[in-house]
């Protein structure tokens, strides 16, 4: 295992769980506001930290062709390593430890509670980590996730995907599900949202690689910025490239947070789901 290693930089210590390698002094928290400077090592301070608990509809995360009808035990912490200008969810993911109420859940206590409510609901498939960037906070999905396991639930993930290869390893035996993000297909794109189009593709890839994980993937279309046929196509084409198979969810924009450019018209989201499905046979519109 990599892991996180400390740095000899004046006391400063690495993180290498993301492109943005933060390298931290003595009481310095991250980019994502979840990993902060911990004698000497940076850690992952939202770890257990719930902000977010709900039963959600695994359609609801989004998952299209994965245990139909059944729910997730859903929950959220804060931060984020990207400043998507549209973030659905800034209350939490844009926050630190000092902005909002979190109470800690330790995995064996959230597994726990999705048992008691499997055994009220046979429905209730599992957990998933969804509502801010779970991977700036791994570790706890590895520790849910394998405790899951050990009785019978699920574990899943909904992720922009911006993470180190290492990250992924880590964790993609240890996940039976995940909605990742592609946000668009280009750099300037990414760098729009503060994350990086490579890292999320070797995500794609290595998820997809892993026999146990089914993957779908979702792209929130934003006017004016990734709305072109050609960059759908584009992203298809790849996405096809590394496994047919995987369900495109083509979604609709709505002003969130610092962007205020009009929703995306619903006919445009109808066309590029069409354009998508040139190249992919399960291309699934949302929002609209
Ligand atoms: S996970 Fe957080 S602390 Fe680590 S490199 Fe990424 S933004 Fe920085
Ligand atoms: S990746 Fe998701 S949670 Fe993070 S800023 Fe973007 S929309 Fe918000």
């Amino acid at each position: 295992m990599s892991g996180i290693k400390p740095s000899v930089n004046e006391g400063r210590a690495a993180c290498n769980v993301c492109p943005h390698g933060c390298l931290l002094a003595k009481g310095q928290v991250g980019l994502c506001r979840a990993r902060g400077w911990r004698n000497g090592v940076v850690a992952p301070l939202s770890y257990g930290r719930l902000t977010s608990v709900a039963l959600d509809p695994v359609e609801k995360k989004p998952l299209a062709r994965w245990m139909s009808g059944h729910y997730l035990l859903s929950v959220g912490s804060y931060g984020c390593n990207l400043r998507c200008p549209f973030c659905q969810n800034h209350e939490i993911a844009q926050a630190g430890e000092e902005d909002v109420p979190w109470r800690y859940v330790a995995p064996d206590e959230l597994v726990g509670i999705a048992l008691d409510m499997r055994e009220r609901n046979p429905r209730v498939a599992g957990i998933a980590h969804t509502y801010n960037e779970p991977l700036v906070s791994w570790e706890y999905v590895r520790d849910v996730g394998v405790l899951a396991h050990e009785v019978g639930l699920a574990n899943t993930l909904v992720s922009n995907g911006c993470a180190e290869p290492w990250v992924i390893d880590e964790l993609a035996p240890l996940v039976d599900a995940a909605n990742v993000d592609l946000k668009g297909f280009s750099d300037q794109y990414y760098h729009w949202c503060g994350g990086k189009l490579s890292a999320v593709q070797e995500c794609i890839r290595r998820l997809a690689a892993e026999p146990g994980c089914h993957l779908e993937v979702t792209c929130l279309v934003v006017p004016g910025r990734n709305d072109s046929p050609d960059e759908m196509r584009a992203l298809a084409a790849w996405l096809a490239s590394v496994d047919p198979d995987i369900t495109l969810h083509v979604t609709r924009y709505f002003p969130r947070w610092k962007l205020q450019t009009p929703a995306t018209p619903v006919r445009t989201v109808y066309e590029l789901a069409d354009v998508a499905r040139e190249q992919l046979p399960h291309v699934v519109v949302g929002n609209c």
